[in-house]
């Protein structure tokens, strides 16, 4: 598959990738049918965000249809529609079990989707379904309501989030 990938400081491009597979539990498989630039992807661009891996492939604003899951994923199954969160978390870390799921201290939590873990500037993506944040019952990722055609305006919807601190993504 091609994805948008961030191939050095100044310099994304196309790239060939293999369609990702499960390799968490928690991780689903989702086909992506829009996805938005944020201006994060041009800090990322730019060198702004020390964090990001160059090789990754960018983009963490997304709607799509999941088409697998893991074994650990109960609110989401195969044949969603989603919008995927920007946010990775493990749900139990001193941060998340505050809501501040941005700070997660997991290795891939807060913002890692297309910035440290491959993203969504792609025909799929890979993406950890977290828990939902302790003081939080919304689920981490929300579903679309059904429509046989995904709209701009589905798009442009920002990500459920429940973070309240830290950087922006
Ligand atoms: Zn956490
Ligand atoms: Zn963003």
């Amino acid at each position: 598959m091609q994805a948008y990938t961030y191939v050095a400081e100044g310099k994304f491009a196309l790239t060939e990738k293999p369609k990702p597979v499960l390799l968490h539990e928690r991780d689903a498989i989702v086909k992506v049918t829009l996805a938005s630039i944020c201006s994060s992807d041009l800090h990322i661009k730019h060198g702004s965000v020390p964090r990001a891996v160059p090789g990754i492939t960018v983009g963490h604003e997304m709607v799509g249809v999941v088409e697998s899951v893991g074994s650990a994923v109960t609110h989401v199954q195969p044949g969603d529609r989603v919008t995927v969160n920007v946010e990775t978390f493990c749900g139990e870390c001193f941060f998340c079990k505050r809501g501040y799921v941005n700070n997660c201290t997991d290795k891939n939590g807060g913002w890692a989707l297309g910035c440290r873990i491959d993203g969504g500037q792609a025909v799929w993506t890979a993406a950890t379904v977290p828990r939902p944040c302790a003081s939080s019952q919304r689920a981490s990722w929300t579903p679309c309501p059904s429509s046989p055609t995904p709209t701009p305006s589905a798009a442009s919807r920002r990500p459920m989030r429940c973070s309240r601190t830290g950087g922006t993504a």
